[in-house]
């Protein structure tokens, strides 16, 4: 980072970072399917593995002392995340991630800036510091935004939206004048002056933009960030000549982008809904509407022998599944129902569970075939015909609400109609809503059997039942 050295890459370099890019885009694609997911986790760590051996040989390396430091205290941290934090907790161990790449990216540009305005101001051309603000400007956003968004998921910070009037205006107008400072930046290199306030500014919008939107849509604006970090990653490389980084950071921006792209659109939600809407605000309940209504209840026994009779069942899991850890007691009910000449499918809802992808990864975990899962467009058309809707931790990817209700904040999205089925038993602990914090009518349709008690105790108390038979 000190002298200017002159630029040959090493052939190892040059070799280790080809296999790097093309291995990241291998990744991604065998990500995207359950059966090749494993190999595209190896394919991104050896990735990863190539392009850290192959920049640790840079002839610009003057001394490794700090980065041996920095290499042990990020592993110190990094190995207890890993082995701490339950599969549940994913969203903000992600989260965490994404602060500590954005302060990464943030701090290398700030120094960079700093040492070259210092010593070569030659080299802050008007792209160079171009690129360095926008480098700037997204990294210490995602830090704070990140940060931010972890302590709304640990539940260390309110979960629900904390807004005022005016704040999109604000929230607004600190970016412009943040934006118009890292122009301004751009235009005149040499006013180091302004630097610590488009910093400043950069950290703070990043808290500010989080404040408003609630702990349902932070799964998505994890997404959104992982798409700021990965353009911050990619304007860093522009920055320090780095074609590795400017190809890691370029896919990482898109996917992220892409999957909140997705996301939204299976909550049938827009950006801006997300960003600004302020979804998950306690709504004021109308007085006596809860005594108004009834729900039946039955017992395991009762459900094991409505499944039994069944010749069809579509599971349904969400994130009480996930919570409870249910996935392998419903694999054993998978395999008791299939013994007994009872067709078993799993309908898939895209954001069921806090991440994108949380019940493919929970029940392949427990091994259940994965041409037993569909998506919810090709179950919905099936479940008019179906003989027991079985819903398992899940509420709001089954609320009819969403179909009819015009008031509600789930109006239009997307729903797995598990109501449709001739049967429907759903396995929860109590009449709690779901994440979106709405009541779900499906409870008290007269073809819904409440089974109350945890997922994975109740699922294997009714595995007992039709074994025990
Ligand atoms: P949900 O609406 O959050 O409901 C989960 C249900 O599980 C709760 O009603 C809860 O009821 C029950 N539960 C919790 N612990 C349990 C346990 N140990 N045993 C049995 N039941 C338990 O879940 P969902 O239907 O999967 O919907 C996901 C929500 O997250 C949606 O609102 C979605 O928009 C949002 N979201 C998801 C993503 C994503 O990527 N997946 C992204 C953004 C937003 P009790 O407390 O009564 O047990």
């Amino acid at each position: 980072m000190n002298a200017p050295v002159p630029h040959v890459t090493p052939l190892f370099t040059q070799v280790s970072y080809l296999a790097a890019a093309a291995l990241f885009v291998l990744s991604l694609k065998w990500l995207s399917a359950p059966d090749t997911a494993r190999r595209g986790v190896w394919a991104g760590e050896i990735g990863m593995l190539l392009a850290i051996g192959g920049t640790l040989i840079l002839p610009e390396i003057q001394t490794y002392q700090w980065i041996i430091l920095t290499l042990l205290i990020g592993t110190a941290i990094g190995i207890p995340i890993a082995l701490l934090m339950p599969m549940t907790h994913v969203p903000q161990r992600t989260a965490l991630s994404h602060s500590f790449g954005g302060l990464a990216v943030g701090v290398v540009g700030t120094a960079k800036y700093y040492l070259w305005a210092h010593q070569e101001p030659e080299r802050l051309t008007h792209f160079t510091m171009g690129v360095l603000s926008l480098e700037v400007l997204l990294g210490f956003l995602t830090f704070t935004g990140s940060l931010m968004a972890f302590g709304k998921l640990q539940e260390l910070l309110p979960t629900r939206p904390i807004v005022y009037r005016g704040q999109n205006v604000v929230n607004l107008s600190l970016l412009g004048v943040a934006v118009a400072l890292g122009a301004w930046l751009t235009v005149d290199p040499s006013r180091m002056e302004l630097f610590p306030w488009f910093a400043a500014l950069s950290l703070l919008f990043g808290v500010l933009l989080i404040l408003p939107i609630g702990g349902a849509d932070m799964p998505t604006v994890i997404s959104l960030l992982n798409s700021y970090a990965g353009l911050s990653a990619c304007a860093m490389g522009f920055v320090l000549d780095n074609k590795l980084l400017i190809i890691a950071g370029a896919l990482d921006g898109s996917s992220g982008f892409i999957l909140s792209v997705i996301m939204c659109r299976a909550m049938n939600r827009s950006f801006t809904n997300v960003l600004f809407g302020a979804f998950g605000q306690v709504k004021a309940r109308a007085a006596g509407e809860e005594e108004k209504r009834t729900v039946r209840s039955a017992t395991a026994e009762e459900a094991a022998q409505i499944l039994t009779s069944a010749s069809s069942v579509v599971i349904i899991p969400g994130y009480g599944m996930a919570v409870a850890q249910a996935q392998h007691k419903v694999r054993e009910l998978y395999d008791a129902l299939t013994r007994r000449g009872v067709d078993v499918k799993f309908a898939i809802h895209p954001v069921a569970g806090r991440m994108p992808g949380h019940m493919n990864v929970l029940l392949a975990e427990a091994d259940i075939p994965y041409d037993r899962l569909f998506e919810m467009d090709d179950i919905n058309p099936e479940l008019p015909h179906t003989d027991v809707a079985l819903v398992i931790g899940a509420n709001d990817v089954v609320n009819p609400a969403a179909r009819h209700d015009k008031g509600s904040p789930i109006y239009g999205m997307p729903i797995i109609e598990a109501d449709r089925a001739r049967t429907v038993m759903v396995i929860k602990r109590s009449m709690n809503p779901g994440f979106a914090g709405i009541e779900n009518e499906l409870y008290y349709m007269d073809k819904t059997l409440m089974l109350f008690g945890d997922a994975k105790s109740f699922v294997g108390e009714i595995v007992k039942e039709i074994t025990s038979h």
